[in-house]
């Protein structure tokens, strides 16, 4: 079975001479397979009856706006959606359960957004058929005898309450308005939400009108309005971006707790720990991102999570990747590089109007990734700006050329880039990104897929196409000091490791260094060579210790958060300890919180 799929936003008919068409083979036959048509504003469309899937199209089309797939043909028995003629499709739905948290791990653009707001009544499915409408009868019908069936009637006709927390939280304070307090009391239908200010820490900024609160703060306030309705399904799509590792641990026990014992609970998450701790099963969509994805069967939490790792479903008998994805599982060693110390400071101290911050006496070597671990507002990136020579510090004592920092700030507002286009963004940064064939070229800009849209504008990206674009921009510059900020958010794991891998690559080519701030613990695991643990209290004053080794470090921030992690035998992935199960009561004896085999 033939599945064509045209990307519009690619699709530039006045700068490519219609290739597309003029070598289609079926067309040079006298036959039809794609031809330009009026619906789309004279872009081409496949007729996927008609087409071979030669790929010929495929090649010549230089947007890469045209993707053709032969699929196997018993899968289209299981498709639920498709969004137009030659757009997406989606197969299947993930199998839920009443008082069972399913979590949903995929690729980025392979419809874990669709299927959630299939399941949450907000998208009626279309069974793939685009030339008419389809009505739910027919579309139960279809699903008559599947254990989805029930769920969908109830949603058909409207008795099923669902509450959902979307995934760009950044986009809704242009349209709500009010304190956190008014929002979180408005929404709250269980008399809860006295509870989840306290679990979710939300107190501080219960005054605070929703357009002066950080991302993270936004975050915690929709996820407490979801829980906080009553309701029969809740659905939290990327709950962990902007919070950091003691928070996401307490969303995800605020989640578990607090949603009701009877609900069905969906979680779309790429932090592989916290979605592990929160979910009972896993549902892993695969397939090619943009094209079409589908729907595993669900799996338990840990095996789900391995064979997503491993790249190989075992009851769909098939491959999603060609390689596994491994972490290791000893302490890295320092392999090969000269052990130069690149810049060093004595003990600091810095007083920003009503905030502290102090560092104990460090170094950095060429070619190390610090990581960096710690709540927001606790100094991290005074601490960056004092290294750069951007603050000063009292009692300085640093020993620094100088120095070229390249930085990337957490949030990113649409406006950061101005008025430039992906190209010229990435141009500025670096001619080397836009080489085509350049090693820059190949494993970031196209691995993240900003190739795809070089000339959109960047003020009309998505937050998760920005995020990627300033990685991009932050990496290609020639700098001594890379600074990142959280930039896993909104990247799904295979990216993040992308992102990781490109990292190390750079500061050990350019013999610089980076600190990366970071609250995925298995990408903190997968990058960092030694660790800094800010600790204190946000936005008064912050401690920092010197870059400590990994599993020293670890150690001393996961106590101060009362969290031990095992490592998974299998995929050497960390993971969560249940709090007082007995590899959790042993750890903390023992001292050990991070590091100890499964
Ligand atoms: P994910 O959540 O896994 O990133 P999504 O469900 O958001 O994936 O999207 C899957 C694919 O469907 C994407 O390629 C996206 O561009 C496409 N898509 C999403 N919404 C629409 C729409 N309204 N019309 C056409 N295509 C869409
Ligand atoms: P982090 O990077 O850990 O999130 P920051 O270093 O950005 O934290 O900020 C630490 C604290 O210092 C915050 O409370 C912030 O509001 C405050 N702060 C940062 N820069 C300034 C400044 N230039 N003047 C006054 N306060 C500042
Ligand atoms: Fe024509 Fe081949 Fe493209 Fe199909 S895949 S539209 S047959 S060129
Ligand atoms: Fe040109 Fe590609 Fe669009 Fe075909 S699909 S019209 S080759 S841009």
């Amino acid at each position: 079975m033939r599945l064509a799929v045209i990307d519009y936003d690619l699709c530039r008919p006045t700068k490519c001479s219609l290739e597309c068409i003029r070598f289609c083979p079926v067309n040079r036959a006298g036959t039809t397979a794609i031809e330009t048509s009026e619906e789309v504003k004279g872009k081409p469309v496949i007729y996927e009856e008609t087409c071979i899937g030669c790929g010929i199209c495929v090649r010549k089309c230089p947007f890469q706006a045209i993707s053709v797939v032969n699929l196997p043909e018993e899968l289209e028995e299981r498709v639920v959606h498709r969004y137009g003629p030659n757009a997406f499709k989606l197969y299947g739905l993930p199998i839920l359960r009443r008082g069972q948290v399913l979590g949903i791990i995929g690729k980025n653009g392979t419809g874990k957004t669709t299927i959630l707001r299939v399941l949450a009544g907000e998208l009626r499915p279309n069974l793939g058929v685009v030339d008419r409408e389809v009505e739910w009868d027919e579309v139960l019908d279809h699903f008559r005898g599947t254990e989805i069936h029930d769920y969908l009637s109830r949603i058909a006709d409207g008795s099923l309450r669902v509450a959902h927390k979307i995934q760009y939280v950044e986009l809704v304070p242009r349209y709500l308005k009010g304190t956190v307090g008014e929002l979180l009391s408005k929404a709250d239908e269980r008399g809860v939400a006295k509870d989840l200010k306290d679990l979710l820490e939300l107190g501080e900024v219960w005054d605070r009108d929703i357009r002066t609160v950080s991302g993270g703060e936004l975050q915690r306030l929709l996820i407490a309005a979801a829980l906080s309705k009553n309701a029969d399904a809740y659905f939290f799509d990327e709950p962990s971006s902007y919070l950091d590792v003691r928070m996401r641990m307490r969303v995800a026990k605020t989640i578990r707790s607090l949603a009701p014992k009877e609900a069905y609970v969906v979680v779309v998450e790429h932090d592989l720990a916290m979605l592990d701790y929160l979910s009972d099963n896993v549902a892993v969509v695969y397939g090619d991102p943009g094209v079409y994805g589908i729907v595993s069967k669900p799996y338990g939490v840990r095996a789900g999570i391995n064979h997503f790792l491993e790249g190989y479903l075992p009851a769909e008998n098939m491959r999603i990747r060609s390689t596994p994805i491994k972490f290791h599982a000893r302490e890295p060693v320092q392999t090969g590089l000269p052990e130069e110390t690149y810049l060093k400071w004595g003990r600091l101290r810095v007083s920003l109007d009503g905030f502290h911050l102090e560092v104990e006496a460090g170094e950095v070597r060429r070619g190390e990734v610090i990581g960096i671990v710690g709540p927001n507002g606790i100094g991290k990136t005074t601490f960056i700006r004092v290294l750069a020579g951007e603050l000063e510090a009292e009692e300085e004592e640093i020993r620094r050329p100088e120095l070229k920092i390249s930085y990337k700030p957490q949030y990113l507002s649409p406006d950061y880039f101005g008025d430039k286009t992906v190209e010229e963004v990435l141009r500025e940064a670096s001619p080397q990104a836009l080489a085509s064939g350049s090693w820059l070229n190949v494993e970031l800009v196209r691995k993240l897929r900003l190739h795809r849209y070089l000339d959109r504008k960047a003020a009309n990206l998505s937050g998760g196409e920005l995020q990627k674009l300033a990685i991009a921009q932050t990496l290609s510059r020639e700098a001594d000091i890379y600074l990142l900020d959280e930039p896993s958010a909104y990247l799904d794991v295979e990216e993040r490791l992308a992102v990781a891998t490109v990292i190390r690559r750079i500061i050990e080519g350019r013999r610089a260094a980076a600190f990366v701030v970071e609250h995925d613990v298995s990408i903190q695991d997968f990058i960092s060579d030694r660790l800094m643990v800010f600790r204190g209290t946000p936005g008064v004053e912050g401690y920092a210790t010197r870059p400590l080794g990994l599993r020293e470090g670890m150690n001393l921030f996961l106590k101060d958060l009362g969290i031990t992690f095992r490592r998974d035998q299998q995929s050497g992935r960390p993971r969560v300890n249940k709090e007082g199960s007995y590899l959790d009561r042993l750890q903390k004896a023992k001292g050990e919180y991070y590091y100890v085999g499964d």
